[in-house]
């Protein structure tokens, strides 16, 4: 049997490891001039055109986000249900009631005109995510959000680079959150970077993170302890530097994906989308959870089911609605590997192994 091909795989290179050991051998380690240099220099690549804060994980940058946009109790927020419980979780701790809501059956985003069904007079927000790397709809959500008079938020943790006729995701939303975990497109270790619309967020944003401080001791508001490090900011600044090359190498691999595959339905892309391929994934209508088994012990070919229960039907959120696209999507996906580690020979046995397999299933 072949080596396992896994189906993400951190990059971390001796430029990480050195500008660590440049922070430890500084000794100042807490948030610094490398959280500062690196939420400039976050801004300035992905071109968002406006002030970026660095937190210590992107669930905190949801929640911090969602705080300084003033939600709370007695809101109601709009999300997907396909996703990361992470989206679903960060509204609730704020006290608002996250609403689910269905998805495109193409893009696997949430669905404008679905949202525009669920929206009360209690809704204070949609908070769409940009999952797989593809951008959802924001020239639809917009048209919603400004028709209610609601805001805008985008998780983009899986988006760094994608956009929509050219402008980029994070920049369309009140904030936006950019993970910054390690099987993400780049990664700090552990970390987020919020993206702010106007000043006033970015303030509150910077207020949360430090226990409701802008100037030492003289507490304004009860805020959270969710600073990056010094330490995590170093790696990121570094990854900065190679993400580019890693997302050109996604979209080269997806490209040879879509070309080879037979069987499966692979991923469409939307006119004017730059799709940055966090994951690929495909639709296996008969028997995914069969095909993947096989994929690994028949061909050591590693792949993951993102998200095989929707939030909606999670302990915490029970939330009676139905969500056809939804329920389908988490019983029909598998993301096969794109990332930019794979050789030629691995992504020859990628498509051999599913061209294969969903052929004698077919
Ligand atoms: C990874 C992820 C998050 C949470 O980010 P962390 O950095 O792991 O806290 C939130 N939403 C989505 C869609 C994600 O994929």
């Amino acid at each position: 049997m072949p080596a396992f091909i896994p189906p993400a795989k951190p990059i971390i290179g001796a430029e990480e490891r050195a500008a660590v050991d440049r922070v430890l051998t500084s000794g100042m380690i807490a948030q610094g001039p490398e959280v500062a240099a690196f939420e400039r220099e976050f801004a300035e690549h992905f071109r968002l055109d406006r002030a970026c804060v660095a937190v210590n994980s992107g669930t905190s940058g949801l929640h911090l986000g969602l705080l300084a946009s003033g939600i709370g109790r007695g809101d109601e927020v709009i999300v997907p249900s396909f996703t990361f419980a992470a989206t679903a979780n960060s509204v609730a701790l704020t006290g608002a009631t996250p609403i689910f809501v269905d998805i495109e059956a193409d893009t696997f985003c949430l669905d404008p005109d679905r949202v525009e069904d669920a929206i009360t007079d209690r809704t204070a927000a949609v908070m769409p995510v940009h999952l797989y790397g593809h951008p959802a709809d924001m020239t639809g959500l917009q048209a919603v959000a400004d028709k209610h008079g609601i805001r805008l938020f985008e998780d983009a943790a899986q988006a760094h680079g994608a956009a929509i006729d050219g402008k980029p995701v994070g920049s369309f939303g009140t904030f936006a959150m950019f993970s910054l975990y390690p099987t993400k497109n780049m990664t700090s270790g552990e970390g987020g970077m919020v993206s702010a619309a106007d000043a006033e967020v970015e303030r509150l944003l910077r207020l949360y993170r430090n226990q409701g401080m802008e100037r030492q001791y003289e507490n304004e508001v009860v805020g959270l302890n969710n600073r990056m490090t010094d330490i995590h900011a170093a790696i990121g600044r570094v990854q900065l530097t190679k993400v580019d090359a890693w997302t050109e190498q996604r979209r080269r691999n997806a490209a040879f994906l879509d070309a080879n595959l037979d069987h499966v339905v692979t991923p469409p892309v939307r006119k004017g989308v730059r799709h940055v391929y966090h994951q690929y994934t495909v639709r296996v209508p008969e028997d995914r959870d069969g095909l993947a088994a096989a994929l690994r012990d028949e061909y050591a070919v590693g792949s993951g089911m993102f998200y095989p229960i929707p939030n909606h039907r999670l302990a915490p959120f029970q939330a009676p609605v139905d969500l056809p696209e939804t329920e389908r999507a988490a019983r029909e996906c598998l993301s096969l590997p794109v990332h930019p580690s794979l050789s030629e020979a691995d992504l020859e046995r990628i498509v051999d192994a599913v061209n294969t397999l969903a052929k004698a299933g077919a």
